[in-house]
């Protein structure tokens, strides 16, 4: 649904999730095109046979800059990691670790399962003085937690440059430019037994064309942590990891969502 909604708008769409339900918004420029687009819209979106029709509404320019940021409430990810939208205010209680985060358009607010699940992975995984890659950074979500607790080096890449700017204003943001290093591109040089820890959260196909040089750019002992696919495409995922000579020691799942994590031996 996102996927389509996105060939329209103006820029990102963002995706709210309750307990029951998922709602998907994106902004229509109010132009020439606009009944042509809505046409297309609805005929895209017939065959997902959504349980609720689409339904829009007129909005100022000015709502439409900050409508989705109400939707981004200060996040308590794990027991450690708050992430705060850099227009909201926060307190760190002793002993905790926050993000700032302005995730632009950008994927990556920690609001998706996949994130969440790599968060709390992550925090469970890092040890002081690692060196991790975070490859599909997106907003730089998951690269600015390494960080903060207590990575030593953290590479973040992203093929869309549009992630990769708002990856870099955001480690800047929080004053982590010595620690995470944002580049375009992807996993394109080789970078032998370079890291302690990886995280992809990108999606099924990505890991499983990737698997190779995930495998590879992992030191012996090094951990990878994997997500973005769902429960069909586990088992798809799994055997790509395993191919690469990795062992997967652990599936994880919310929802319908899954991650593995995996080690080099
Ligand atoms: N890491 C963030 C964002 C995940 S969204 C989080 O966990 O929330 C996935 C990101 O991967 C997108 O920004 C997309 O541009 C990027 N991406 C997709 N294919 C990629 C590839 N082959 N190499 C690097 N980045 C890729």
């Amino acid at each position: 649904m996102a996927d389509v909604l996105r060939r329209h708008v103006y820029s990102g769409v963002s995706i709210e999730a309750a307990e029951a339900s998922v709602v998907v918004k994106g902004y229509l420029p109010v132009d020439g095109d606009l009944a042509r687009r809505r046409r297309a819209l609805r005929r895209q979106l017939a065959p997902l046979a959504l349980p609720s029709p689409l339904r829009s509404r007129w909005l100022s320019e000015e709502d439409w800059a900050h409508a989705w940021k109400e939707f981004f409430p200060v996040l308590r990810v794990s027991p450690r990691l708050v992430v705060c939208p850099t227009w909201r205010s926060y307190r760190p209680r002793r002993g905790e670790a926050v993000i700032r985060l302005d995730p632009g358009m950008a994927f990556g607010t920690g609001q998706h399962p996949t994130t969440l699940m790599c968060l709390r992975a992550l925090e469970e995984l890092l040890r002081p003085g690692m060196d991790i890659l975070d490859l599909g950074t997106g907003s730089g979500i998951l690269a600015l937690a390494a960080a903060r607790l207590g990575a030593t080096s953290v590479l973040a890449l992203d093929i869309d440059p549009q992630a990769a700017a708002a990856a870099r204003e955001n480690v800047r943001l929080n004053g982590l430019e010595a620690v995470v290093q944002v580049e375009e591109g992807s996993l394109d040089e080789p970078l032998r037994a370079a890291f302690d820890l990886a995280m992809a959260n990108i999606s099924a196909a990505v890991i499983v064309e990737m698997a190779p040089a995930l495998a590879e750019v992992l030191r012996p002992g090094g951990v990878l942590i994997v997500a973005g696919f769902s429960a069909e495409s586990a088992e798809r995922v799994s055997s790509a990891l395993a191919r690469t000579g990795l062992v997967v020691e652990r599936a994880l799942a919310d929802g319908d969502w899954r991650a593995h994590i995996a080690r080099r031996l």
